[in-house]
């Protein structure tokens, strides 16, 4: 995007004016006197996910057992209908995603269908940006099957730091390996990857491959049948705003829905016939498989309200506007914050294609310090360790003129040396 962009406050009032979103601003509940620039860690809360999660309360007043038919939506297939909703937002078809249980439990579930280790191909293959929590995961099924993680967990090296080289993950494809677990965007960087280019290649070298969506999944569009992605798995309490713990989503190629979920239960039986109890496992023929226990109905109800919110936005127009804010947000930290005395830098790719919904804001030395001082203004950014400061601008409800307003806040807090009242230690949760 080489959109021309200008530093003055009028220019910010005008980019909202030309904003086609900027009516669904009106639907969240913005905490108050803040600019909340956190959403791809917590998104906030919608009127369309309050009102589903309190009707499905009533729904359960007014019903007790007969919700589970009766609700509206019945509770009983509520994670299936969320599942086709999500199906439009990440390219998939509808009996492809279901909602179930949570991000990395769903991980697990997914490794022990998917990992089968067969001769020589017995290595699971990550990256060294990984969210920790994919890598545990990784490392738990190793030594399950009785393998050592020091062994048989292949590690791609970032080069800078930051980002990963797409061809250094092909590098290390070798026939050793027989699946990939990688994130669709880096979570402190906000690198995308190019899931496209590496789902071909490792599955010309007959890997398997799954991402990690949290960070994409409600920013970012994904076509996982046309790429033919093998699974998927993301959270839905960031982009998605559906609220801390939300119930998360999975993505099941058809291709293998003749695979035997590693980790049945009840919840993933054939639904015509799950109630008959009877002692054989007939999974149901499509991701639905892939449920162990019941459906969490009040952690799921949000994510139903929120989705109306998406099919009216349209992911495309999420895309655009998200990519212009953050583009627009960098080009402020260049001309305003990368100089002498500032020194910021972005650690997030410039190219369009290589960026998520975020953008790293990087301080060699006093990171902390400035998150602190902006978290006292009333700016909610999050830090991530050691240097980086993590700036969402949502765009269902972020302005131009609040990140316009951000960097001048960054700009006062190191002018007047505001940042050294604060310690150097950071936040439990930051
Ligand atoms: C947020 C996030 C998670 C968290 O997983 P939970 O099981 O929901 O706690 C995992 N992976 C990535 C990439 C994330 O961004």
């Amino acid at each position: 995007m080489s959109e021309k962009f200008d530093t003055t406050r009028e220019s910010a009032l005008l980019l909202d004016d030309h904003d086609s979103l900027k009516d669904f601003r009106e639907r969240f509940y913005l905490p108050e006197g803040k600019i909340y620039m956190d959403g791809n860690s917590l998104g906030l809360l919608s009127r369309e996910a309050e009102k589903a999660l309190l009707n499905a309360l009533e729904d359960f007043k007014v019903l007790g057992i007969d919700g589970w038919m009766d609700g509206s939506p019945p509770w009983f297939t509520l994670a299936e209908e969320i599942g086709k909703k999500q199906a439009a937002l990440v390219g998939a078809k509808e009996n492809e995603v279901v909602v179930h249980s949570s991000n990395t439990v769903n991980l697990h579930n997914l490794l022990s269908t998917f990992f089968r280790p067969e001769g020589i191909r017995n290595k699971i293959l990550i990256d060294e940006l990984n969210f920790p929590s994919d890598r545990y995961a990784a490392e738990g099924h190793l030594l399950l099957r009785g393998l050592d993680p020091a062994k048989h967990l292949v590690v791609v090296k970032s080069r800078d730091g930051r980002t990963i080289e797409e061809d250094d993950i092909v590098e290390v494809m070798t026939d050793e390996v027989a699946l990939a677990i990688l994130p669709s965007v880096l979570y402190r960087s906000g690198q995308l990857l190019d899931m496209q280019y590496l789902t071909k290649e490792a599955h010309k070298r007959g890997i398997l491959v799954g991402f990690d969506c949290c960070h994409s999944v409600g920013v970012v569009p994904h076509s996982f049948s046309e790429w033919g992605v093998d699974f998927a798995f993301w959270c839905n309490y960031k982009y998605l705003n559906s609220g801390p713990g939300a119930t998360a989503s999975l993505y099941i190629n058809s291709r293998h829905f003749d695979k035997k979920p590693g980790l049945w239960g009840w919840w993933g039986y054939d639904k015509a016939k799950q109630f008959d109890m009877n002692p054989d496992f007939q999974p149901a023929p499509d991701a639905g498989a892939w449920q162990i226990g019941t459906v969490h109905v009040f952690s799921a109800a949000p994510l139903y309200g929120s989705m109306k919110i998406f099919e009216q936005a349209g992911i495309q127009n999420i895309r655009e506007k998200s990519l212009r804010q953050t583009g627009y947000l960098m080009f402020l930290i260049d001309s305003l914050l990368s100089r002498e005395p500032y020194n910021f830098r972005v650690g997030t790719p410039r190219d369009p294609r290589r960026r998520g919904g975020h953008v790293a804001l990087e301080h060699d030395t006093e990171a902390v310090r400035i998150n602190a001082a902006l978290k006292k203004r009333g700016v909610i950014p999050d830090f991530r360790f050691p240097n980086v400061i993590r700036l969402a601008p949502i765009a269902l409800y972020t302005s131009y003129l609040e990140i316009w307003q951000v960097v001048q806040h960054i700009k006062e807090i190191m002018d007047t040396g505001e940042y050294q009242n604060f310690p150097r230690e950071r936040g439990t949760v930051s």
